[in-house]
């Protein structure tokens, strides 16, 4: 410690020469570079700190506790240090929705406090049940579900001991939630579990997932899978809107219009065993579902219970239903599920490895209220990671098996028969079986839901649409290509675009601006923010092009980005100076060129304006450096206009 004294006090000598005028303003980087130094410990970097300037560095530092400097130091960025052992701490960005493991831990020591009986507990969850429905604002959207829905049921798929069905329910007017019905091939009532799904690779089309349908319908369990909202045959209908707060409310409402279309039309549903279960974000969805609908009589989150992490998409944690009765987390709605049976599957590498000591204890605590604490099943991987293999679908089989009475005898996935992914859709393959009533945009439902919600996506339709166009317009000829472009200019324009509404200008100190000598302006500050966003965004968009197209290709995607600029200014350039010769030309359509790929990274056209406005200097430069005057050519071509537009006045 006696070197980490030593070198801050060379920090606080330096900044003895700055005025608070100046905040004491230093590159974020170099001040967590002299911290790392300063108290012996790496930083290991998840965030770009470039261009990033803290204010009042020095006064942050608490030379006994790394960990106060760094949250000091890291708090306006909406950075954190988590700390991996005693030399080593990573600084990400905040998470919303995840916490650290010994957080997770006092929230539940905090809960625990606020109940310890059947009724206080009763209370509790009544305030959670009305609560979440509120912030989800599942009343208000299932309202406006169709009341007749059209539903579209493809040919039954026979297999051995069980069929396939796909079935295209209408939620909202003319949307669709599309899944897969698996059924027993046995006669008689069977169990009904509800399978909402995770972000895993290829949603509900992988294989594992066909295993899991296939098994538990051939043990006697109607089972119904479906696709997240943007995913699969979503995306045929609202693009690629998943990451979206909509998905959070739509993928639940979907969830419950399926068990209400399965409860009504079918016979062979038994109603006091209607299960739910899923892994990841279907497992986050699975203990949601608990809470919005008693009709559930057993559940089964699949690595996701966790009292730390709300999960970390949208879909699991857009809307702030975590925020319910004065802060909830998923082990405590699960809890909330007392006493139906509850199984919770958790692995050791990743944010339910604490199960076992701290979620898993404290739900069959909740449980024992109700004297049914035998009624939580708890599997733990400590040796998996996240996923949802054999380790973690045969305890779901095991658990069902036992809950609802299915017959065991049959758990075999080696009978399971693994469809393309074509069978399972009711839409065909590129869309062409949509019916008439379809929306074909996620424009056309967002009035549905609440102004900001709309105002989102909208922005996010409105960058979709302009990829769309632009990837379009060069006429490839070659669909997957074309896809490619459009995902690689969408990808950058919603990258450049978030970068620049969460960083505002006000984010950069105001100051001198050095080329000029004068006091930066609004649009220099935006600027300096905007250039310091990660750099990848740029070349993941240019060597993506680059790979795909010609170069002749690439310039007019970057066009699109420049109005085209360049050729605008190189006309005038042309106008402004007589007899321009050819290395002239070549000069100013290189720094032109230079201009637009720099510009492209930057949101308004205010700074696009401003970045050419730099290489028009430059160009300027190069006239009056190589045997021309630029004012005086400018001055002439000046007049010339205005004795034109006399002439044309007379
Ligand atoms: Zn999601």
């Amino acid at each position: 410690m006696a070197m980490a004294v030593a070198c801050l006090s060379v920090t606080t000598a330096n900044a003895q020469h700055l005025s608070t005028e100046n905040k004491f303003a230093q590159p974020l980087g170099k001040v967590l570079d002299e911290v790392s130094k300063s108290f012996g410990v790496r930083l290991k970097f998840n965030v770009d700190t470039t261009g990033l300037v803290v204010n009042y560095a020095p006064q942050r530092i608490r030379q006994y506790s790394i960990d106060e400097t760094l949250l000091n130091i890291l708090a306006p960025f909406d950075f954190v240090a988590v700390k991996q052992n005693d030399k080593l701490y990573k600084i990400k960005s905040y998470e919303y929705s995840r916490r650290t493991d010994e957080d997770g831990e006092r929230l539940i020591a905090y809960l625990q406090g606020k109940y310890s009986s059947k009724e206080e507990f009763d209370k509790r969850r009544e305030q959670l049940r009305v609560e979440v429905r509120q912030h989800l604002g599942i009343d208000s959207v299932m309202g406006k579900f169709v009341q007749k829905p059209n539903v579209i049921l493809s040919k039954v798929r026979k297999y051995d001991g069980y069929s396939a069905q796909n079935i295209a329910l209408e939620t909202l007017p003319g949307l669709y939630v599309c899944g897969t019905i698996y059924a027993p091939a046995t006669k008689g009532k069977h169990a009904l579990i509800i399978c909402p799904n995770g972000h895993f690779g290829n949603g509900r089309y992988r294989k594992d997932q066909q295993q899991r349908m296939g098994v538990l319908a051939r043990m006697g369990a109607v089972c119904v899978d479906f696709d997240l909202f943007g995913w699969g045959e979503s995306e045929l209908q609202v693009g690629k809107s998943h990451q979206s707060s909509i998905a959070h409310v739509l993928q639940n409402a979907n969830a419950i219009a399926l068990l209400n279309y399965m409860l009504a039309s079918r016979k062979d549903i038994d109603a006091k065993r209607i299960g739910v279960n899923g892994g990841s974000g279907g497992g986050t969805q699975t203990v949601m579902l608990t809470v919005l609908d008693d009709r559930f009589t057993a559940a089964a989150p699949v690595v996701s219970l966790s009292a730390h992490f709300d999960g970390g998409c949208p879909c699991e944690s857009g809307l702030p239903v975590m925020t319910s009765a004065g802060g909830t987390c998923n082990a405590e709605l699960a809890a909330a599920f007392a006493p139906k049976p509850l199984l919770v599957v958790s692995d050791g590498k990743d944010w339910t490895s604490t199960v076992p000591e701290t979620e898993l204890p404290y739900i069959k605590k909740v449980y024992s209220f109700y004297d049914a604490a035998g009624n939580v099943y708890g599997t733990h991987l400590p040796t998996e990671g996240h996923d949802f293999g054999p380790n973690k679908r045969q305890p779901v089989y095991d658990f069902f098996a036992k809950v609802f009475s299915l017959d065991a005898s049959k758990m075999d996935e080696s009978k399971v028969t693994i469809e393309p992914f074509e069978n399972m859709y009711s839409f065909g393959k590129n869309g062409e079986k949509l019916p008439a009533n379809a929306v074909r945009s996620v424009a056309e439902i967002t009035k549905y839901f609440d102004k900001q919600l709309y105002f989102d996506l909208r922005w996010m339709a409105g960058l979709d649409k302009k990829a769309k166009d632009w990837a379009a317009s060069l006429q490839l000829n070659d669909a997957e290509k074309t896809a490619k472009v459009e995902k690689l200019i969408a990808t950058h324009l919603k990258r450049v675009t978030e970068w620049h509404n969460s960083h505002p200008y006000t984010t950069v100190p105001a100051g001198i601006n050095p080329r000029t000598g004068e006091t930066l302006r609004n649009v220099d500050r935006e600027i300096i923010a905007d250039a310091a966003q990660p750099k990848h965004y740029h070349t993941d968009l240019m060597e993506g092009l680059r790979a795909i197209l010609t170069e002749e290709q690439v310039e007019q995607i970057l066009d699109k980005y420049t109005v085209g600029k360049v050729a605008f200014t190189l006309k005038g350039y042309k106008a402004i100076v007589p007899e321009m010769t050819a290395v002239e030309e070549a000069e100013c359509l290189r720094l032109l060129k230079e201009a637009r790929e720099r510009a492209i990274d930057f949101k308004s056209m205010k700074e696009i304006s401003e970045i050419f406005g730099m290489y028009k200097d430059k160009c300027e430069d190069y006239f009056n450096t190589h045997g021309r005057n630029w004012k005086q050519m400018y001055s002439a071509y000046y007049k010339k206009l205005q004795s034109e537009k006399k002439k044309a006045k007379k």
